[in-house]
C-alpha cells in the first residue's frame, strides 16, 4: 500500500482513521486531503473491523482519555505539592534562623 499515486501524480499517505465506524483502520489518502486542489483519492489499508471490534476500540480510547486526563491532573497535584514542600522548608529554615 506504500507508494501509491494519486490521481494528481502525488504518493499516497497513509493515515488511520479515528471515527466511530473505522477506529484505527488505516487507509491511503490524497497527499493535499483537507487542502484545495485535493483530488479525493481514498483507499482502506486495513480489511473492515468487526462489530465486535468497533465497540470495544472506542471504548477502550475513551478509557485511555479518561486515563491520560487523569495523569495530567495528577501531576499537576504533584507540582503543587511540591512547590509547598520547598515553601514549607524555606519557611522553617528561616524560622529556625530567627530562633538561634
Ligand atoms: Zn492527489
Amino acid at each position: 500500500m506504500d507508494g501509491q499515486i494519486c490521481f494528481c501524480g502525488r504518493v499516497g499517505k497513509i493515515n488511520c482513521s479515528w471515527t466511530t465506524s473505522n477506529p484505527g483502520r488505516r487507509f491511503v489518502g490524497c497527499e493535499r486531503y483537507g487542502k484545495a486542489g485535493a483530488c479525493g483519492y481514498f483507499m482502506w489499508v486495513d480489511a473492515p473491523m468487526c462489530d465486535r471490534a468497533r465497540v470495544v476500540i472506542p471504548g477502550l480510547l475513551r478509557s485511555i482519555g479518561r486515563l491520560e486526563a487523569q495523569v495530567r491532573r495528577e501531576k499537576k497535584i504533584k507540582m503543587y505539592l511540591v512547590v509547598a514542600l520547598i515553601t514549607s522548608w524555606v519557611l522553617w529554615t528561616c524560622v529556625f534562623a530567627l530562633v538561634m
